[in-house]
């Protein structure tokens, strides 16, 4: 299936929760979540809350994840058969594949209001990765390797504000930053502790295994 194009609150909606799209404005009471906190399309009816099947829990449970990271179905699957292949738990293994994907670098590093707007960037050619530009969002990065925005992309206003956004908050312990020259890296690869992120991995892996 292609890539969703349509506007990215509906999405939270759809999950009933926060999945943080949209950088800043997810932070404040503009947010969609916070006005409308039922699906879309009920119109403020119908907001009964059925009781799910065990295969629609692991469904949506594999929807909020590949929505946050923006991945279309078969991306998302051929991640996780990788995952699947390498030793140790899948689940784990799914969460570190996209934690080290460049665009979700670039976000969590605060180069980037949003994964969607660090997609972006590296597709306009903003990012460089041990000084070779890089311009595809799902490369993946290795633990050591520099991450550097372009002279260009430190004058622009989306990356300043993210930058200047990103300060006020803490930075994840496996990740090392330089906001005065836009530089980052990877430290080490991530345990599953150091993931922010509230999902059923298990529920994933179960989906993808009957
Ligand atoms: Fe989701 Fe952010 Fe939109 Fe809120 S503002 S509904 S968290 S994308």
């Amino acid at each position: 299936m292609a890539r969703y194009t349509g506007p990215s609150c509906r999405l939270c909606r759809r999950e009933g929760e926060k999945l943080f799209l949209k950088g800043k404005r997810c932070f404040t009471e503009k947010c969609a979540i916070e006005r409308r906190a039922y699906p879309p399309g009920e119109h403020g009816t119908g907001r009964r809350r059925r009781r799910q099947s065990e295969y629609a829990v692991q469904l949506r449970e594999k929807q909020k994840v590949k929505r946050i990271y923006g991945l279309a179905e078969r991306q998302f699957r051929s991640l996780f058969r990788r995952a699947s292949r390498i030793p140790g738990v899948t689940g784990e293994n799914l969460l570190v594949a996209l934690e080290s994907r460049l665009d979700n670098i670039v976000y969590r590093l605060g180069f980037a209001p949003s994964r969607k707007a660090a997609r972006q960037l590296i597709r306009h050619r903003h990012v460089r990765v041990e000084g070779n530009t890089v311009d595809v969002p799902s490369f993946s990065v290795i633990p050591g390797q520099e991450i550097a925005m372009t002279p260009a992309a430190g004058e622009m206003p989306v990356v300043k504000e993210a930058v200047e956004d990103k300060k006020n908050r803490d930075q994840l312990s496996w990740l090392g930053v330089d906001y005065e020259n836009l530089t980052g890296r990877m430290l080490e690869r991530p345990a599953r502790a150091d993931i922010p992120l509230a999902v059923q991995e298990q529920l994933i892996v179960e989906l993808y295994s009957k």
